[in-house]
């Protein structure tokens, strides 16, 4: 049984006997490309997926995106394109990165503008229980007060604190618009269009008639959208909807928040340029999912150097094997299953790997069945270990590599220069010794 942590209750817990799982992830805001911050989210959703499947669930997993949002509308005004050609843009480009990134697909991914009507429905209901109310703005707010535990899911217990006025703290489920320019659509509280909590509360309520078993996100979703969203959906159902709150850490490129400004913004497509999605779907494995890691050029070059052994011990141990070992298998569910612990699962795959009681073939076997759980060694090995040695072998360096050699030569270092030649020739570049001058 897989037990995972609830940011609500603080606890690890069972995700349940249920063979049918539901889980919802906040998807991206379409406004611009992603960033690897974004894949290291939606690479750890892929991977539990994966893994739950593998147990023999079934998985209905729906990934919204949000094509309504303030972002949105002031990047249309920045670039002057409307709203609608915007967000196709970036949406076409988000399917190519998670097509890149190899990630399973989404039972259902829908467009936020396709369930206003749902949101006016819902944001009726909660008028009607007498939960929302119109603001002198004439905007539409959740009054949080009339929510029973408001602020337990991210630990700020509004109640608590002293001085709050109402107007802040409650949040907009529909914006009231007054200029005609900006987007908008009817509603029986005038033009305007719905705040981004109140997108996702009501896609969740049209998909999860009953309940979501994990909703997942970013750990900066937690507030104020993961508590809106909650206070939304638990104040039209009268029940709790999700089982578990899953949330994933921040990722930090060279000790640092990512951010355009400070230079250290890396997006999905131009990471993939020069690297095989594999290689970051591995790094991210080798930390825990909800602590936030650190981004540094030199990890993740070593981390390469440990997913390309692995395809080099299987490529070169290839075997009719169907023997699993079952005591490695118990380890490596154990680890998973304890609060999905991809870092202690890896462990016991590279324990494996040292392994001398057992035979090769057997090992290599055990190991790509083990990888391929976590959508690793997914690749032809041949090809993803020769595309590897090109790109480790660039030209600038294979140049430099024969002038060092060349110097060999002229020196009579014979031992270096054939050292050299034999290297190059491993990576397919041969090299034909003319007389020296
Ligand atoms: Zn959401």
């Amino acid at each position: 049984m897989i037990k995972i942590y609830n940011t609500l209750t603080k606890k690890t817990e069972n995700l349940g006997k249920n063979s049918n799982i539901n889980i919802y992830i906040c998807g991206v805001t379409v406004y611009d490309y992603s960033h690897i911050g974004h894949a290291r989210s939606f690479i750890i959703y892929d991977t539990l997926i994966r893994y739950i499947r593998y147990l023999k669930y079934n998985i209905f997993f729906v990934r919204n995106i949000t094509d309504i949002d303030d972002k949105i509308i002031n990047k249309s005004f920045l670039t002057g394109k409307t709203v609608k050609s915007l967000t196709q843009k970036f949406i076409k480009f988000f399917r190519e990165d998670t097509k890149k990134l190899n990630l399973i697909e989404p039972s259902f991914e829908p467009k936020a503008t396709i369930f206003i009507k749902d949101m006016i429905f819902l944001i009726s209901n909660l008028i009607k229980k007498e939960i929302a109310y119109i603001s002198k703005t004439g905007d539409i707010n959740f009054s949080i007060n009339k929510f029973y535990n408001y602020g337990v899911l991210s630990n700020r217990i509004i109640s608590k604190q002293k001085n709050i006025k109402k107007e802040i703290i409650d949040f907009a489920l529909w914006k009231r618009n007054f200029n005609v320019k900006e987007i908008y659509w009817n509603s029986p509280w005038g033009n305007g269009r719905p705040g981004w909590h109140t997108e996702c509360a009501a896609m969740i309520l049209y998909y999860f008639k009953k309940n979501v078993h994990i909703h997942g996100g970013g750990q900066d979703l937690i507030f104020p959208h993961h508590e809106n969203e909650r206070a939304q959906c638990e104040s039209i159902t009268d029940k709790k909807f999700v089982n578990i709150w899953m949330h994933i850490g921040q990722l930090n490129i060279e000790e640092k928040k990512m951010a355009k400004s400070s230079n250290n913004h890396i997006l999905i497509k131009d990471f993939l340029k020069k690297n095989n999605e594999e290689y970051l779907r591995f790094f991210f494995l080798l930390s825990n999912y909800n602590k936030s890691i650190n981004y540094k050029n030199i990890n993740f070059e070593s981390s390469k150097k440990s997913l390309v052994k692995l395809y080099k011990f299987c490529n070169n141990n290839k075997s009719n094997e169907t023997n699993i070992l079952s005591n490695v298998l118990k380890e490596f569910n154990h680890a998973l299953s304890t609060n999905f612990n991809t870092p202690k699962a890896i462990a016991v795959i590279f324990k494996l790997l040292k392994k001398k009681d057992i035979s090769l073939k057997l090992k290599a076997f055990n190991i790509k069945y083990l990888c391929n759980i976590l959508g690793l060694l997914k690749h032809d090995s041949n090809l993803f270990i020769s595309e590897n040695n090109k790109k480790f072998f660039n030209i600038p360096r294979v140049n430099k590599l024969i002038k060092i050699r060349y110097i060999a030569r002229k020196n009579y270092n014979f031992n270096l220069s054939d050292r050299i030649r034999k290297i190059l020739m491993k990576f397919g570049f041969y090299v034909e010794d003319k007389k020296i001058n």
